[in-house]
């Protein structure tokens, strides 16, 4: 059992709990934050279509209305800061008829309303001028020029790393298992997780699609979370170039439909599907699933072909019955806080949700927590160089330094062995850790050529046998032993 004690303890770390960590750590309090995975990020912050919103979808008066457009605002500000891709490239809301451009006009209204800028509704012709493979059958499309693209790994790992920096621990494959309470069971006193108890005086449930299992632990039966899950296909860097811009269809009663975009690094992304299902780690790929994303990407870009992708991946929204973001502190048991059914957009929202949390703890919890400025905090972190976009003299220069920057590892995304050791040194733990952290293993060849390479170097920095590195954590090994010992039992026998 751990005996230590936390003002704070975070239960999820994904953006939002990121985000918050690091919003919690401009203040002078202990904080943990916990995720039972081995790697961040794991949940929908993993596997989603890294928009950051402009924030004209949500019906004004609704939290994700009041929140997504000031998070779009506040990424701008933090990406220099926290060194995360942010890329403004605008988006497209295209219509096929004039049924279509009702929903336009309705969704430009809103976003007006929302205090979203520079909102227009353009002709189709004018878009093809901009964007020449998009569908001729677009008669009108909802400029937002305040869209963003954003690399949502570097982006949750930013806002960790930094709240690391200023104090926040991170323990990962920790999963919280129940509260403890204060004798009359008015008050939160510690988080029961599987390495035993962290005594506390404030819980706060981030905890994506299992935000309401987490909720049930503290009494709170009032909202359910239905994992909806949203397939992908991804394809080659070459691809990105089809499309400037992020495109979607006209929303429908089903989420925002089938998006075509390409991704920070110019890969291509079609996706997502909308389909609620009953498990909430269930992230396979379907081939039903693929052929509707197939269709959806092809009516917005007729050039897409599946044949060209790289590989297919999906993820699961935190889809809540209230209809919205669940956010504030119970009254019973006092220093619980849910940040529950964060779906979309939610990766967009989270730094506003981090201060909107921020400032309900302080209103509501005052008695138990003391908001004194940390004197130490340092806004700013930078990422691992990304050898592969460095000017060749830097390239140089770095290689000059530390000859690891001179031996690629991963030959499909540039990654030198000295970016790998830095990602450890920064807490990678796992072959899923490094390609989250470097890219490594994330192009054409999906880690078919530097796999091995990533696990002898995780090997050897970590001081343990080869056998002992995973994909993911727990029983995800790799390697079951060595050939040579498995060749000389099977002669013997
Ligand atoms: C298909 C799809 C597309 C999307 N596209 C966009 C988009 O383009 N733009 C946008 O703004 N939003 C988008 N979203 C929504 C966005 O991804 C989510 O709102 C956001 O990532 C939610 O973050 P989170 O931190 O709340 O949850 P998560 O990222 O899911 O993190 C929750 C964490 O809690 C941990 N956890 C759960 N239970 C426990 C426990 N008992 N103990 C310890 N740890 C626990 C999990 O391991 C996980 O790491 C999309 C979502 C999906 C699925």
């Amino acid at each position: 059992m751990t005996d230590k004690f936390y003002d704070i303890v975070v239960v999820g770390a994904g953006i939002v709990g990121a985000a918050l960590a690091r919003e919690l750590s401009a203040y002078d309090l202990k904080i943990a934050v916990i995720d039972r995975a081995a790697d961040i990020p794991s949940g929908a912050s993993r596997a989603n279509s890294a928009m950051i919103h402009a924030g004209y979808d949500d019906k004004p008066g609704t939290l994700k209305a009041a929140l997504c457009a000031r998070g779009n605002s506040l990424y701008r500000e933090l990406a220099g800061p926290l060194d995360i891709t942010l890329q403004n490239r605008g988006s497209y809301v295209c219509g096929f008829d004039d049924r279509d451009l009702k929903h336009l006009e309705i969704l430009l209204d809103q976003g007006r309303s929302n205090g979203v800028p520079g909102l227009e509704i353009i002709g189709g012709d004018e878009l093809r001028s901009a964007e020449p493979n998009v569908s001729p059958g677009i008669k009108y499309a909802l400029r937002a020029p305040t869209g963003c693209i954003v690399n949502n790994f570097e982006a949750v790992l930013a806002f960790m790393d930094n709240a690391q920096q200023n104090g926040a621990e991170l323990f990962l494959e920790t999963e919280l298992k129940g509260l403890a309470l204060s004798e009359d069971g008015g008050e939160v006193a510690g988080a029961i997780t599987s390495r035993g108890l962290f005594r506390t005086r404030c819980v706060v449930n981030a905890a994506g699609v299992d935000s309401d299992l987490v909720a049930r632990m503290a009494g709170d039966e009032s909202f359910s979370i239905s994992p909806t899950r949203g397939e992908y296909y991804i394809f080659d860097k070459n691809y990105g170039r089809l499309v400037h811009s992020f495109f979607f269809p006209c929303p429908t009663e089903k989420g925002k439909g089938i998006t075509v975009a390409p991704t920070a690094e110019n890969n291509l992304l079609v996706g997502p599907t909308s389909e609620v299902q009953e498990s909430r780690t269930d992230t396979s790929t379907t081939r039903r699933g693929l052929d509707d994303v197939a269709e959806g990407a092809r009516s917005l870009v007729p050039s897409i072909t599946p044949a060209m992708a790289i590989t297919t991946f999906s993820g699961l929204r935190a889809s809540a019955d209230t209809g919205d973001f669940v956010i504030g502190p119970l009254d019973s048991p006092r220093g619980f806080v849910n940040v529950a059914g964060i779906k979309s957009p939610g990766f967009t929202s989270a730094p506003s949700i981090a201060r909107r949390v921020v400032e309900m703890m302080k209103d509501a919890l005052s008695d138990r927590l003391t908001f004194a400025p940390n004197v130490s905090f340092v806004p700013e972190r930078r990422h691992i160089p990304r050898f592969e976009s460095l000017p060749a003299e830097e390239k140089a220069r770095l290689a000059a330094e530390d000859p690891r920057y001179a031996q690629i590892v991963c030959r499909c995304e540039t990654v030198t062995e000295a970016q790998i050791v830095e990602a450890i040194r920064r807490g990678a733990r796992t072959v899923a850790a490094v390609k989250i952290w470097t890219r490594a293993g994330a192009g054409r060849c999906q880690g078919g050529f530097c796999g091995p390479r990533v696990v002898a170097i995780l090997a050897r920095e970590l001081g343990i046998p080869p056998e002992e590195v995973t994909r993911h954590g727990g029983h995800s090994r790799l390697l079951v032993g060595r050939t040579k010992d498995y060749w000389f039992k099977g002669a013997g026998r």
